[in-house]
């Protein structure tokens, strides 16, 4: 993605219906529908703005990389900030996963989902010492740490707690990654992230001089959209080269984390991840190096399985331009926003018509937007839409700006569907400020 970033992007003239959904998400007599159930009586239960969430669609796809990596010991970790919601994780974990956090909160989500600290592994470039201590309390399987300083503390407090940290190192393969936006690239040389591939040999002889930590894993996230199998042929001789490393300075390395960033389809003719693919190419790689494999997909699991809910508040025209102006806007999905991410945008109740519009929602930003020039179905006000492959890093980054209530967010499993979050209330949102103040004297 180049300079022009404010440009609408081909797919934009591609009609409403030619953008990807999945199996889950059909029409019946032109209702959309979610598995079993009308979008349209989610809307009437519970409003709108509102995530819906398929279950069998994450459950499609849990089964498909399981399947892919069928025969090889390994776990797969759901990365909890893609979608944090309670009752997802514990879906996840019905199904088998563990989970990789990224913070003291997503470690008490993961515990509070029914998780023991053994299907957790603590990934993320600035722990704190209590998130450190938490973790270690809670007995997680691994913290990947991402520096020698890091290293360090964690040997400190797992000292003052009189254990021994299991860490794994996060090595930085340092290759180009080609992701629709470099925000989501992690795994290049210059990036905040993991321990440069270099300093691995000298990391693991500091690490020998620690009494408190043992390495018992390695492991690498090369960033998110990654659509075909060339970053990992790249990358994973690398890590196996940072795991003899390892392994030369004495350290029994058990665990090889590859991570997560397998791409979903968001474009009209964009292709899926070829997950085979994927995993023929990390299962040659790592035949025989003696590891067992954590898998760490996030978006892969649960993007498709989500819709934002929207109703259309107003319809405008400013200087020859469309608007299309909903209850939902950045505070609620912030990936076009953020990333210039291209969401499909489709009428709950089917319309023959379409129009050319910004899809723009209420907030006091000219960037907050749904969508840009692109061509939706012409629904009037009080109709409905969805925002489609919006279960993963939609609602997690939900913010309160302009003093909106979150979302509310509703699973559904074959014909049933039940409310999983409520919607905030503006009360909810005053819940933590002080008044009258207690003022103290330094
Ligand atoms: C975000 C993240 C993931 C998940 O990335 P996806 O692109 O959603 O699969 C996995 N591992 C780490 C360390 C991450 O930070």
């Amino acid at each position: 993605m180049g300079a022009g970033v404010l440009n609408a992007p081909p797919a934009a003239v591609a009609p409403p219906e030619a953008w990807p959904r999945p199996a889950a998400l059909a029409r019946r007599s032109g209702a959309l529908c979610c598995e079993g159930v009308p979008l349209s009586a989610i809307a009437e239960a519970v409003g709108t703005p509102a995530y819906v969430y398929s279950l069998g669609t994450i459950r499609e796809r849990y089964a498909t990389l399981a399947n892919a990596f069928a025969g090889v010991p390994h776990h797969i970790h759901f990365a909890v900030k893609a979608n944090s919601n309670l009752s997802v994780l514990r879906a996840l974990r019905a199904l088998g996963a563990g989970m990789d956090i990224v913070s003291g909160g997503e470690l008490h989500r993961a515990l509070e989902a029914g998780c023991d600290g053994g299907d957790i592994v603590f990934s993320g470039v600035g722990k704190t010492v209590a998130e450190i201590e938490a973790a270690l309390r809670a007995g997680v399987r691994l913290l990947n740490v991402e520096s020698e300083a890091e290293l360090e503390v964690v040997d400190a407090v797992a000292g003052r707690l009189g254990v021994v940290a299991p860490v794994a190192f996060r090595v930085n393969p340092e290759v180009m990654v080609d992701t629709p936006h470099a925000y989501i690239r992690t795994g290049e040389k210059g990036q905040k992230f993991g321990i440069p591939r270099d300093d691995i040999g000298r990391v693991a002889q500091a690490a020998s001089r620690l009494r408190h930590v043992a390495v018992r894993g390695v492991g690498m996230h090369l960033g998110s959209q990654i659509a075909n199998a060339d970053p990992m042929r790249e990358a994973l001789p690398r890590l196996l080269e940072a795991l003899a490393t390892v392994r030369g300075a004495g350290h029994r390395v058990e665990w090889l984390d590859v991570g997560g960033g397998l791409s979903v389809p968001y474009l009209p003719g964009e292709a899926p991840a070829d997950v085979s693919a994927y995993a023929a190419t990390v299962r040659a790689a790592v035949a025989g190096a003696g590891v067992t494999l954590l898998l760490e997909p996030g978006r892969f699991l649960v993007a498709e399985s989500g819709v934002l809910l929207t109703t259309v508040l107003y319809r405008k025209q400013a200087n020859g331009k469309a608007f299309v102006v909903t209850d939902a806007g950045m505070g609620d999905l912030l990936r076009p926003s953020l990333y210039q991410a291209d969401h499909g945008i489709v009428a709950v109740e089917a319309v023959d018509d379409t129009v050319t519009a910004d899809v723009v929602g209420p907030i006091c930003e000219s960037g907050d937007f749904l969508a840009r020039g692109r061509v939706v179905p012409d629904v009037s006000p009080g109709g409905l839409l969805a925002v489609l492959t919006a279960g993963a890093y939609g609602y997690t980054m939900a913010s309160h700006y302009n003093t909106r209530p979150r979302p509310a967010e509703v699973l559904v499993d074959g014909d049933r569907h039940a409310l999983v979050a409520e919607r905030e209330r503006p009360e909810d949102l005053l819940r933590l400020e002080r008044h009258p103040l207690t003022w103290r004297s330094a």
